[in-house]
């Protein structure tokens, strides 16, 4: 069966093994008869894939016996409010790098729950690149420092993450995780809603270092208190253990394309195929991100008008790719090309673009 050239921003691509997988022991997981989704959360062989899941994500991480990996619902949009929620002190501000509408969403939930700081934007350019170290103020005082490693929508990322010695460093990571390699030693609290990089919508996976979570706030809702997902391995009510399955699934794929050493190679490979074509076009594409915040995620790119836009969607549609319409925010056309797009997604668009270009 031919599939289009998923080019979704999310929920996006999955790889085809992975889906085939699943789809292979869907009726009957491992010989108990049964799929994965009947299983009790409390059966040995869910706990399995539970645990084994949280190891995977440690190796390929690196990450040491200081970080804990949780399993949370909600997405990525419940840790704006959980983070401040735990971990914004009274005497301390929360302090947010704006770098798009996500960081926005992120410094609101924090507003309501106590004092916050905006140590760095880059709003008054809509959002086209990612502030350089000495365009950030931060204090060794803040609470945390809030930043979103790869801005989704406007198609920026951040090339090298600032290190700050007091200030704890929180990253939303959404739509790059384990994209390429990172100083995971910089980080003490990363999230990531599943649904981009890591499996289907349902499961956010938050990592989270002793230091930080010792700090969180008491008299908190149970569930909203990142202590009772520690305290219970992520197991204090039922998780969603459909999506820890799949997560666990794409968790052995990264493994054999070489971890993120090896998907980082790839990614840049395939993002270039699509940046060449928008410089060589003289003006006709037009990159939305300034060339030093470049994602290799999201390429967000515009036309000379409306019309061409659209003719260019339609186009695109009816030769099988799909999901490459800009957020409303930014307009023309974004390719998310996330770990599971294939190289020959990559190749496909660029040769369209470039026959797109030619005609017009
Ligand atoms: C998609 C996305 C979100 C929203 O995630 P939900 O899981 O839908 O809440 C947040 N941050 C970033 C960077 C995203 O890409």
């Amino acid at each position: 069966m031919k599939r289009p050239y998923n080019f979704n921003p999310g929920p996006a691509a999955l790889p085809r093994v992975v889906l085939e997988q699943a789809q292979k022991e869907f009726l009957d997981y491992n010989g108990t008869g049964v799929s994965v989704m009947e299983l009790s959360h409390r059966s040995t062989d869910y706990e399995m894939v539970h645990n084994q899941a949280q190891e995977h994500l440690k190796e390929l991480l690196g990450l040491s016996e200081d970080y804990i990996v949780l399993f949370l619902q909600g997405g990525a949009s419940l840790q704006f409010t959980m983070v401040p929620m735990n971990f914004l002190e009274r005497e301390k501000l929360g302090n947010y790098i704006l770098t798009g509408v996500w960081s926005e969403k992120a410094l609101k939930e924090g507003m309501l729950f106590g004092r916050t700081h905006i140590g760095g934007s880059s709003d008054a350019e809509r959002y086209s690149f990612i502030p350089s170290i000495d365009q950030i103020t931060i204090d060794d005082q803040d609470a945390y420092v809030h930043i979103t490693s790869n801005n989704t929508i406007y198609g920026t990322q951040w090339q090298s993450f600032p290190r700050f010695v007091h200030a704890p460093l929180i990253a939303d990571m959404s739509s790059d995780i384990l994209s390429r390699p990172i100083p995971i030693g910089d980080f003490d609290l990363i999230y990531a809603g599943a649904q981009k990089n890591l499996g289907p919508s349902g499961v956010t996976v938050v990592i989270i270092k002793q230091n930080l979570l010792v700090k969180s706030q008491e008299n908190l809702a149970t569930m909203l208190n990142y202590q009772t997902y520690s305290e219970n391995n992520s197991l204090y009510n039922t998780p969603p253990t459909f999506g820890v399955y799949m997560l666990g699934l794409v968790l052995d794929w990264i493994k054999g394309q070489g971890g993120l050493a090896g998907l980082a190679r790839q990614n840049k490979v395939k993002a270039e195929l699509l940046y060449e074509i928008i410089d060589a076009s003289d003006g006709f594409y037009k990159g939305h991100a300034r060339v030093d915040s470049r994602s290799h995620m999201n390429v967000t790119f515009t036309l000379p008008s409306e019309d061409l836009t659209s003719q260019f969607l339609t186009q695109a549609k009816e030769e099988g790719f799909l999901g490459l319409a800009g957020h409303r925010l930014v307009g023309g056309c974004r390719a998310s090309i996330y770990n599971a797009v294939p190289f020959e997604a990559c190749e496909a668009l660029a040769r369209f673009m470039s026959i797109f270009r030619n005609n017009h």
